[in-house]
């Protein structure tokens, strides 16, 4: 069997055995694996063994990746997880199938109205700033709120829950109880938490999206 299936596979049977010893009530655990710099022939055996959510950091990485496998395999859902300018909405609606990045009112805007225009919905993530960082995008936790509000009843978008990146010198297990807790006063189903070195600590605090790249795929090369 080829690597990452294999690397794939242990994963999961990791995160079952995690989720069964804290007597989870999660049964809706998916892995998204993060593809950014790898080529698609490293990624299709994931493909040919059946796995369905991949990600992606650039819109144009990802067109060019994944327009023609995506006609070719229209069960895969691929997965926005970088930053999105507003200028390129369009063109990720076209590709993509969820975005975990929204945390600005004008890139919601824009969202609605390139919905309209292509007619499709888009799933989509609330960013949440955890820890507070000034060079990390994402909403204030103050703010989750008003802003998910906002965007659920003013803008009709379909916001499905909320994301973050803990801050990467601490314990990620607090901020992932607080996300937690603010997914729980916003009413929103998902968690986008959780990568290569912290999705153990996230399956615990209950995310339902785990984005992991370099677990699954390998180191990348830093470009
Ligand atoms: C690259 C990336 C990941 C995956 O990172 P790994 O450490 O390789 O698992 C997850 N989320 C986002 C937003 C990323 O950019």
């Amino acid at each position: 069997m080829h690597n990452a299936v294999e690397r794939l596979m242990a994963i999961q049977s990791e995160i079952k055995e995690l989720l069964i010893k804290n007597n989870s009530q999660n049964k809706d655990l998916n892995i998204i694996i993060i593809c950014k710099t790898f080529s698609i022939d490293k990624i299709l055996p994931l493909i040919d063994a059946g796995h369905v959510h991949f990600g992606e950091n650039k819109i144009q990485e990802a067109e060019l990746k994944w327009k023609e496998v995506k006609e070719k395999h229209p069960n895969i859902r691929l997965h926005m997880v970088g930053k999105l300018q507003t200028n390129k909405v369009k063109a990720a609606l076209n590709v993509f199938d969820y975005i975990h990045s929204v945390d600005n009112y004008r890139l919601g805007e824009k969202i609605v109205k390139y919905e309209k225009e292509l007619n499709k919905k888009i799933k989509i993530f609330v960013q949440v700033n955890v820890g507070e960082e000034s060079q990390k995008s994402g909403i204030s936790p103050k703010n989750v709120n008003q802003f998910v509000n906002h965007c659920k009843n003013s803008l009709s978008l379909n916001i499905i829950g909320l994301m973050c990146l803990p801050p990467i010198d601490d314990n990620p297990e607090k901020y992932f109880l607080h996300l937690n807790q603010l997914r729980n006063q916003t009413d929103l189903c998902h968690l986008s938490m959780g990568m290569s070195n912290d999705y153990q600590t996230a399956t615990k605090c209950g995310s339902t999206f785990l984005r992991i790249g370099s677990k699954i795929l390998g180191e990348r090369n830093t470009r």
